[in-house]
């Protein structure tokens, strides 16, 4: 039942019309026929899951209440911990590295009785939105083998339009949960910052780094985001505060009387006609739904990258320190002669990729001494009047909507020469992070000029996440009756049928 949701899944396992074991197979033995092409896995974890699998069988047989989503697969983003198995966060310098410890994600997962089927592949330190930039070749779109998957969580995203699994987890600094899912047609959430722990996520930028569930339906969405939020205590910008009801907000399927803001300042000029039509045909349907459309204006969203291209670059040059050589992954050049400096060096030189090379230079002339006011201070100044707008534009409106990204998928090579072009993919997205609150993309229609998945962002405010998966739950089921059928049935993904 490889092409089924999450939740119908769980409902099977629960009525014991398949076991766990039986379904981890399914998805192990789709993993082995298919990501040759796709390249969603670095690494396969067939005889843990397997494990898993069986002891969920077996709490399951002894009549315990299992958690909702228990014996679902899922697959792990390669920048999440987890004990003894191979994790690299896509990069060469990690290579070999086994963690001694679980992500709270992982925990949180492992408690649920959620199948981990192994890590995803993805930009290296999650610096990119193509997964061009892994150590370890790139990641194939299911739509059409020769496009980027986004990035940088594309193995994850590629993983549930290629149906290898049904679930799977994302982070996000500047959009690479929603980058992805837009360009794959699966629905990604970024949870308010603090939403999820950052317990044993492997740090890129910490104040904008956030985890977050990944699926192909809201509803699967949210049953993983309850999974795997909370409070906790090993993470000091944990929110201790209870988990907005997520699943209930997606079941909902009401939007009357809401109001729901298009931000003026993301569309328009530079995105792609047919995400212009698309994201326009989806207000429409929220209209019939009973929700009333505002414009809203958010200025300083202008500034927003150039500020994300001071601020995270800055973090990770800090972040990206601890990869000396000495504590974890490869060694280069020690000879027993040569001294700590040369060979951290000549770690460095082979370890990190060009795009990592790029930004730690670039984070740390930011921070230099007679720089550090005039970059990072007022990326940090521009910050504030991000969240100002924010604020502002939430008093006109419950939620903000924009297009995801301004384009659809593009080809594998065509902009991995040139960083600018690459930056700029993630226009829409990153307000989101820098203001801390949450955002949703989900499958909004194909592009009629190339026939590709378009992505729908749903912007709410601060611990308010239910409200993005009740306007996207809303939405999925209006698109859904007007199409007859899911968006995923209409990608050529190597040979599944509905
Ligand atoms: N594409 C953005 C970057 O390269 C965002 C990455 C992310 O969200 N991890 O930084």
């Amino acid at each position: 039942m490889i092409h089924a949701h999450a939740s119908a899944m769980a409902k099977s396992l629960a009525a014991g019309d398949i076991t766990s074991v039986e379904l981890t197979q399914q998805h192990l033995d789709r993993i082995t026929a298919v990501d040759g092409d796709v390249h969603a896995f670095l690494h396969v974890d067939t005889e843990g899951a397997l494990s898993q699998a069986a002891a969920v069988d077996a709490r399951r047989a002894s009549g315990e209440a299992l958690s909702p989503l228990a014996g679902v697969p899922l697959a792990l983003k390669d920048v999440m911990t987890q004990k003894g198995i191979p994790t690299t966060a896509g990069s060469k310098i990690l290579e070999g590295w086994r963690p001694p410890y679980d992500s709270t994600v992982v925990s949180k997962l492992k408690s649920a009785g959620i199948v981990i089927l192994g890590k995803t592949n993805m930009d290296e330190f999650a610096m990119g939105s193509s997964t061009e930039n892994s150590a370890y070749g790139p990641t194939h779109n299911p739509w059409d083998l020769e496009r980027i998957p986004g990035g940088s969580g594309g193995g994850s995203a590629a993983s549930l339009a290629s149906f290898e699994a049904p679930l799977a987890i994302g982070t996000d600094t500047g959009g690479s949960i929603r980058q992805p899912a837009a360009v794959t047609g699966t629905v990604g959430v970024k949870p308010t910052y603090g939403g999820v722990s950052r317990y044993g996520l492997i740090a890129f930028s910490s104040s904008l780094d956030q985890a977050g569930p990944c699926a192909r339906t809201v509803l699967d969405t949210a049953m993983l985001h309850e999974a795997i939020a909370g409070y906790d205590p090993h993470d000091s910008t944990s929110i201790n505060a209870p988990v907005p009801q997520v699943v209930a907000a997606a079941r909902k399927l009401d939007v009357k009387g809401m109001k729901i803001g298009v931000v003026k300042e993301l569309s328009g000029a530079g995105y792609q006609d047919g995400v212009r039509a698309r994201f326009e045909e989806s207000l429409e349907e929220l209209v019939k739904a009973g929700a009333e459309i505002v414009e809203v204006s958010c200025p300083n969203f202008e500034y927003a990258l150039a500020a994300y291209y001071l601020i995270a670059p800055s973090e990770c040059s800090s972040n990206l320190a601890r990869f000396d050589s000495m504590r974890y992954g490869i060694r280069i050049g020690d000879d027993g002669v040569r001294g700590a400096e040369e060979v951290m060096n000549m770690t460095r030189e082979v370890g990190f990729g060009k795009e990592v090379k790029r930004r730690i230079i670039l984070g740390t002339y930011a921070l230099s001494s007679g720089y550090y006011d005039a970059y990072y201070g007022s990326a940090q100044k521009v910050r504030t009047l991000i969240t100002q707008d924010f604020i502002n534009a939430f008093q006109q409106a419950d939620v903000l909507v924009s297009p995801t990204c301004p384009t659809t998928a593009f080809k594998i090579g065509e902009k991995s020469d040139d960083p600018l072009a690459m930056y700029l993919n993630d226009i829409a997205t990153i307000p989101v992070n820098m203001a801390g609150i949450g955002g949703m993309s989900l499958p909004c229609g194909l592009a009629p000029e190339d026939g590709l998945p378009v992505g729908f962002q749903i912007m709410s405010p601060a611990m308010k996440d239910d409200l993005m998966y009740q306007v996207g739950g809303t939405l999925e089921a209006a698109l859904l009756s007007k199409w007859g059928q899911p968006i995923l049935a209409n990608a050529p993904v190597l040979g599944v049928t509905f």
